[in-house]
């Protein structure tokens, strides 16, 4: 007989994991390495410590170690949040008449509403233990912030916050949550930093980026000593962190002995997707098993699917280090999409060199799809998700409804990343039908790419 499988599926305490796996271990072709924009050669330890706090440059370098033990008081304060649960969407699966098995990964449950405070309450961590005063960072749709002024609260840190200027006024409550953690919030460009200047006279009513955030908060970190600048997303050490989401799913997978065939997630700078995959992408790189696994992205900002890998700055100011990664080139700020969180014009450097690998798949979803699975998911599995989440929910379904066709009984999991409660000026708009797609043209993301800059070796 077939054990019932619970609706939700909880770990012990003492079944969480306690180190985070570092997948970059175990790839052939490892992830190539951030270039110092002046040399181009490889950024050094000595180089990248000067952004970076000393700790976090370590495990940013390190391709080889393939468990980091999670420090006792990062295990402690995931106590108040963790494990998160790995729900059956029995209710969802009835919805679509499926024979498909769906799982997902909710990682919502806490008041930053998102996965980033995996990682956030790393960085204040290796922060606060190196002495020093306080972190700078960007947001973009407001969650990393939100996670950051949660984790800085808790050591006791100064927390300087850019916020994409769209975000920032479409979000005002979001700010007053990163406030009342006691962060700064500025929205970005801004004029209190040279960058954002530089920026706004260029483009002077642009509704911000992250790259563009990305290099205010850069620049506000090594003009202040005792800051340094933390970033979401994107950099190696991020995905580190966020292996604990794959780690846990795999745990209570296990527990009833549950292989998925697919494993969908949504993909802005990477972080959930290179955290949900990694011990399965581990098992597939040592050809222990095999899986399909889907990044999704907003066909506002496909760097994927119509990207190009090359390095590329991670910031639009141009002052970070270069990353090789699929990109839509620095200087492309995407249509004021409502999946604030997926708009960053690159991708983790890790999924970039898997899906050039042909390791894992990619597609893209128009908004306003992936808020009709979101409003099917509110009323059958009751969570609001996040949009950042529905594209991975849109994918889920997309993949349901094919084995409804085919009669296959696949299993499939997906990461749900957050919940959506500050995204309702976007589920107005789709309630009252004024939602629109935008999708850049070729033209527009080829003069975006013609602006690489020449560092292919
Ligand atoms: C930031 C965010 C994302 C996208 O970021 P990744 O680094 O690609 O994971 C997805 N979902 C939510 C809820 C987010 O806040």
């Amino acid at each position: 007989m077939e054990t019932k499988i619970p609706y939700k599926i909880y770990l012990e305490e003492n079944e969480i994991p306690q180190a985070w796996y570092n997948v970059r271990a175990d790839m052939k072709n490892k992830p190539a390495p951030l270039l110092n924009p002046g040399t181009l050669e490889p950024m050094t330890l000595d180089e990248l410590k000067g952004v970076f706090c000393e700790e976090l440059c370590r495990q940013e370098l390190d391709n080889d170690t393939a468990y980091f033990p999670i420090p006792e008081e990062i295990q402690n304060f995931y106590k108040m949040y963790r494990p998160a649960p790995l729900v059956r969407a029995y209710f969802l699966e009835k919805a679509l008449g499926t024979p498909a098995k769906i799982y997902y990964k909710f990682e919502g449950n806490n008041t930053s509403g998102s996965h980033k405070l995996n990682s956030a309450i790393a960085q204040a961590y290796y922060a606060k233990k190196q002495g020093l005063k306080g972190v700078t960072t960007e947001t973009g749709a407001g969650q990393w912030g939100t996670a950051l002024s949660m984790a800085c609260s808790y050591f006791g840190l100064d927390c300087q916050v850019f916020m994409v200027k769209c975000s920032y006024e479409q979000k005002p409550f979001r700010r007053e949550v990163m406030r009342t953690y006691g962060a700064n919030v500025t929205p970005s460009p801004s004029m209190k930093t040279e960058v954002g200047k530089k920026i706004l006279a260029e483009y002077p009513d642009t509704t911000g980026s992250l790259g563009c955030a990305i290099s205010e908060a850069v620049e506000a970190a090594v003009t202040q000593p005792g800051y340094r600048y933390v970033l979401g997303s994107v950099l190696n050490q991020v995905l580190l962190h966020q292996s604990i989401i794959g780690l846990e799913a795999k745990a209570a997978l296990d527990k009833y002995g549950i292989k998925p065939d697919i494993i969908i997630g949504c993909a802005g700078g990477g972080s959930n997707l290179g955290g949900l995959i990694a011990p399965f992408m581990g098992e597939k790189l040592r050809g222990e098993a095999d899986y399909r696994i889907i990044a999704v992205e907003p066909a506002s900002c496909p760097s994927l699917t119509r990207g190009k890998y090359a390095y590329d700055f991670c910031d639009t100011g141009a002052i970070c280090p270069l990353a090789k990664m699929y990109t839509l080139g620095s200087q492309f700020i995407p249509s004021a999409n409502h999946a604030g969180g997926l708009r960053y014009h690159g991708m983790s450097s890790i999924l970039s060199q898997l899906y050039d690998d042909g390791l894992m798949e990619a597609r893209s979803v128009e908004q306003t799809a992936v808020f009709e699975a979101a409003q099917l998911f509110a009323r059958v599995e009751g969570t609001l998700p996040a949009p950042e989440s529905s594209h991975a929910i849109r994918a889920a379904i997309d993949e349901a409804l094919k084995c409804k066709e085919t009669g296959e009984e696949k299993t499939i999991l997906f990461g749900l990343t957050g919940t959506g409660y500050f995204d309702l000026k976007a589920y107005e708009q789709f309630n009252d039908k004024t939602m629109i797609d935008v999708i850049p043209t070729d033209e527009q993301i080829a003069a975006s790419l013609a602006k690489l800059p020449k560092a292919d070796k």
